[in-house]
């Protein structure tokens, strides 16, 4: 199956881009359309690669604008907690569902998840089309009962997922340092290296949890990590607000990756200093996370690239910090070398995981900078247009089939948990 999109802006030029199978063919003006291909006129639309969320828990959607406005603790306790402990296999899936949709309409291509029920997750994944790194959570809180069932479901799991498509790979996901014990950070990371999978890990995300760190261990959470032996490249840590110099020396001297989650960082208080620059000088593979829905209301990168780059001027104060085009470069390359796939680039020979942006919305008038008018002028959901993934076509003029019912599914779920929808 061959894709021609024709006359599309690519970087500066008018171009078009053939797709063969699952993969950029080729990029030239002119290009002849094979037998047999679907031609798309690119005409007023851009080509740009997928975004990938390197941070969400994709279920969460069907919490958006529950209990917000609240001090952390009293948010968990009294409001997410008892609707998890409602939430069956088949609400995973619905909510995966309804945040597969909303990616799709925003411009995501690929996502790394964690959450309870990561097989509903990879069905939905799976139905849609997008590509995904999915966790199944760790959570032993130090209980030896819950620690051996959750090394038992790795590996379970690490079987099962085996049955879906390559879009889809498993992840292992202890939850935090505070929710999952040393012990069972180390079977985590001997598991990723024997299986060669990625470990997804909230970090230094509060004060509190470092103040608790050092209580409990002695050390910050870096070098507690490093105290551990589970640095390495296989492990992503999302958050990552509250660190030093020494320990950001130590994530760059074992190559983990960090993400940024600008929206939830500020509407939890978890903290705002993320230090994009003094992370990415020291050559730390940086992505972008929008974070759940709980905390940040929507997946739409674009706006968590927003939300990234100003933030990062403002406490700093300093308008030549935190770059659109760095930002940009975090939310498609960053994210597909934490993930190690060929994607992020519009390239010969890259995944064709792209999106075409409508370049006749107002808020993208002139065209001054597309890079710019990404980063800080417009949202995802308002500027995309038609999404392919993986060389399938799975918007189109920016309909999702099936995304009536998939609406009336997820309010439906809603109403039961929460009286309304
Ligand atoms: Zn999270």
């Amino acid at each position: 199956m061959s894709i021609l999109i024709k006359n599309v802006l690519h970087e500066d030029t008018i171009t078009d881009v053939l797709i063969e199978g699952n993969r950029i063919a080729r990029i030239a003006p002119n290009l002849p359309s094979p037998e047999g291909a679907e031609v798309i006129d690119g005409t007023d639309k851009a080509v740009i690669p997928g975004f990938i969320n390197t941070h969400t828990h994709a279920a969460m959607t069907l919490f958006r604008g529950y209990g917000d406005d609240l001090p952390l603790m009293e948010w968990l306790e009294d409001y997410i907690w008892p609707v998890e402990a409602k939430m069956t296999a088949h609400d995973v899936y619905v909510g995966a569902r309804l945040a597969c949709l909303e990616m799709l309409r925003s411009g995501t291509t690929c996502f790394l998840d964690m959450y309870m029920h990561p097989l509903e997750t990879a069905r939905a994944v799976e139905e849609l089309g997008l590509r995904a790194h999915l966790s199944y959570t760790l959570f032993d809180q130090g209980g030896a009962e819950r620690a051996a069932l959750d090394r038992k479901r790795s590996y379970e799991y690490y079987e099962a997922f085996k049955a879906f498509s390559d879009r889809i790979t498993f992840t292992l996901g202890p939850h935090a340092i505070y929710t999952v014990s040393g012990e069972q950070l180390q079977f985590c990371h001997k598991f990723a290296v024997e299986h060669n999978v990625k470990i997804n890990l909230h970090l230094a995300e509060t004060k509190g949890e470092v103040d608790e760190c050092v209580r409990q261990h002695g050390l910050t959470p870096v070098r507690y990590l490093e105290k551990l032996g589970i640095l390495s490249e296989h492990l992503i840590v999302a958050h990552v607000v509250w660190v030093d110099d020494e320990e950001m020396d130590l994530l760059a001297k074992h190559r983990v990756s960090v993400v940024h989650n600008p929206a939830s960082n500020m509407k939890l208080c978890s903290g705002y200093t993320f230090k994009y620059e003094e992370m990415k000088k020291r050559g730390i593979r940086l992505g972008i996370g929008t974070d759940g829905c709980s905390s940040s209301n929507n997946l739409d990168m674009v706006i968590a690239m927003k939300l990234a780059s100003l933030l990062g001027k403002a406490w700093r104060f300093s308008p030549t910090a935190t770059k659109a085009a760095d930002i940009y470069h975090s939310a498609t390359i960053g994210g597909a070398e934490i993930l190690e796939i060929p994607a992020g680039r519009i390239a010969e020979g890259m995944l064709a995981d792209l999106s075409l942006v409508d370049l006749n919305v107002p808020e993208l008038v002139p065209l001054n900078s597309l890079t710019s008018n990404l980063v800080y002028a417009t949202s995802g959901s308002s500027c995309i247009d038609t999404v392919i993934i993986d060389g399938v076509i799975r918007m189109r003029d920016r309909y999702v089939p099936g995304q009536e019912e998939i609406i009336a599914e997820a309010r439906e779920v809603a109403r039961r948990l929460f009286g309304h929808g």
